[in-house]
């Protein structure tokens, strides 16, 4: 896991809003007694839990309110043996969490903290309390009414609407924004050794989420950027029998068909980028900026503009589970059209 390596907020990406609001409610005396870190997933939700509870716990904090890193409380935190920090997530392979762990949770909050600090219990994915029944949810609910002292809740979901109503009203709410694309494409500079165009591609399709930024294969994305490049160029020529053959292939294959429709994309954007003159640094497809700039110059805007368009109605058709196949032999013929001058 990757936000296991961080135990501090000066580690952590991005997000400084909530790391100022946290802080500041910490050395106020204020923090709530339940927070729920709401945002999409990758972005540090479960990274800022961890050097909150070891802030909270460290016995010589820095100057910036922050963990010091080197006291035994933060190094148990960072060998994950500290007793008063507490990741309660579904068993492997499983969507629910189990009651029992919401139990012996509230079993645990009977007696102070062991450390003589806070007990911090990191509760991820919070939808995972609802995903078969509201049990476990009803059973935190008694904890979340009558907050004991020197306990910590966290929440981490992806939407509010997956939990309960009255769970959601007891907890104060923090949001938490995907990441801006060149911190994610420095980040996976520097963790995966890519060049700056890989990283800047990567990072473009992670949608600001640095997880899965990390969790995509860059071999496997240049690949299928090739493809449909080729695709493009080969739709770009005008022949029916090669629009029908790439609908009929891409209707077999969900992860292609996903690619195809984002680095589409995103290769519109970077025409229309490049057509109004943005820095390069700015473009998903930086290695291929010559070319580019030269169909850039060459092309209309209406023709970029109008194939973005076809590729996310073809998107939300597909999403809603309309014929992949008819989906795809519109969009094939829609993005063929373009090649006409408008
Ligand atoms: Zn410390």
């Amino acid at each position: 896991m990757i936000e296991d390596r961080i135990q501090s907020f000066r580690e952590i990406l991005g997000q400084e809003r909530v790391l100022s609001y946290l802080k500041a409610a910490w050395k106020a005396g204020r923090l709530a007694h339940a927070y729920l870190f709401l945002g999409p997933e990758g972005v540090g939700k479960a990274s800022v839990a961890r050097a909150l509870a070891a802030a909270l716990n460290c016995t010589q904090p820095l100057p910036e309110d922050d963990a010091c890193g080197k006291c035994p409380s933060c190094r148990r935190m960072a060998a994950g043996t500290h007793p008063d920090f507490l990741v309660i997530s579904p068993e492997e392979s499983k969507a629910q969490i189990k009651i029992e762990y919401i139990r012996e949770f509230r079993r645990l909050t009977a007696y102070p903290p062991l450390g003589g600090g806070w007990r911090v219990a990191l509760i991820k994915p919070a939808e995972a309390l609802t995903a078969q029944n509201d049990a476990a949810a009803n059973a935190l609910l008694k904890t979340l009414e009558e907050p004991p002292e020197w306990n910590l809740i966290i929440l981490a979901a992806t939407v509010e609407g997956d939990l309960l109503p009255t769970v959601v009203s007891r907890c104060q709410k923090l949001p938490f924004s995907p990441l801006p694309g060149p911190l994610v494409a420095r980040e996976l500079e520097r963790r995966r050794n890519l060049t700056p165009p890989q990283a800047a591609l990567l990072a473009a399709l992670s949608g600001g989420s640095l997880g899965r930024a990390l969790a995509l294969d860059p071999e496997a994305l240049l690949d299928q950027r090739r493809q449909v490049l080729a695709d493009l160029e080969q739709m770009g020529q005008g022949s029916i029998t090669a629009v029908l053959d790439w609908a009929l292939r891409l209707a077999k294959s969900r992860a292609d068909l996903d690619y195809f429709l984002v680095l589409a994309q995103l290769w519109y954007r970077d025409l229309l980028l490049s057509h109004f003159k943005a820095p390069s640094r700015l473009l998903a497809h930086q290695d291929f900026r010559e070319a580019l700039e030269e169909q850039a110059t060459a092309g209309a805007p209406r023709t970029w503009f109008a194939r973005c368009a076809a590729l996310a109605a073809a998107h939300r058709h597909l999403q809603a589970n309309l014929n992949p196949e008819l989906t795809l032999d519109i969009l094939g013929l829609r993005l063929q059209q373009g090649k006409l001058p408008l």
